[in-house]
């Protein structure tokens, strides 16, 4: 399946959330989910119905896979490794989304989105453990150092954004804007994920 390259605030309308996919228009007024909290399309409302449980539990993974931008068979994947794991299926999941690289240099502030931070890391603006890294699926680790690579470290977007330092870190990680560098402390507990999902409702549509 191809990567989504429609206007990505639609997604959002479509599951009646923020999704978080634009950078700092999503934290501003102008973002499409307050402003015109409908569905998208001419008939966004009057399209809404009864969804069924299944229905229910697709748009649940539906939402998890735009909010970390994964694709269908990547998503399967980790759903898969989750299952195999011990402990929560749905919590682990999630937990192994938050740990993509991509995710992480958003949520130290390197990128205004994962959409971006996808191309800062492809882009090999980002090294790990002083080790350049250019796969946004790469999966950190307890005690790794991601930081903004030497050489980009005068790059104009990482420097603007950056210099903006991030929102909120989760207490997992610990940013150093200066530096250009955070850290993994831990693996992340799944009150600190904000994702807005039901983790349980991808498990059970996954069960059937
Ligand atoms: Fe658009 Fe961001 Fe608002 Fe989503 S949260 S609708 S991506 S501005």
């Amino acid at each position: 399946m191809a990567r989504y390259t429609d206007a990505v605030c639609r997604l959002c309308r479509r599951e009646g959330v923020k999704l978080y996919l634009k950078g700092e228009k999503c934290y501003s007024d102008k973002c499409p989910v307050v402003k015109r909290p409908t569905p998208p399309g001419m008939h966004g409302m009057a399209r809404q119905r009864k969804v069924s449980e299944y229905g229910v539990q697709l748009r649940e993974k539906q939402k998890a896979r735009r909010f970390y931008g994964v694709l269908e068979g990547q998503f399967e994947k980790y759903f898969d490794l989750a299952s195999r794991k011990k402990g929560v299926t749905g919590e682990i999941l999630l937990q192994t989304l938050e740990r993509r690289l991509d995710n992480v240099v958003y949520r130290l502030g390197f990128a205004g989105s994962r959409a971006e931070s996808r191309q800062v890391v492809k882009h090999s603006h980002i090294e790990v453990n002083g080790r350049k890294v250019n796969i946004p699926s790469y999966l950190v680790r307890e005690g790794d150092v991601i930081a903004v690579r030497e050489g980009s470290r005068d790059h104009k977007r990482v420097k603007e954004v950056t210099a903006a330092g991030p929102r909120t870190v989760p207490a997992w990680l610990t940013a150093e804007p200066e530096a250009m560098r955070g850290t993994v402390v831990r693996m992340p507990n799944r009150d600190e994920i904000d994702a807005p999902v039901q983790e349980h409702l991808i498990v059970e549509l996954y069960s059937r």
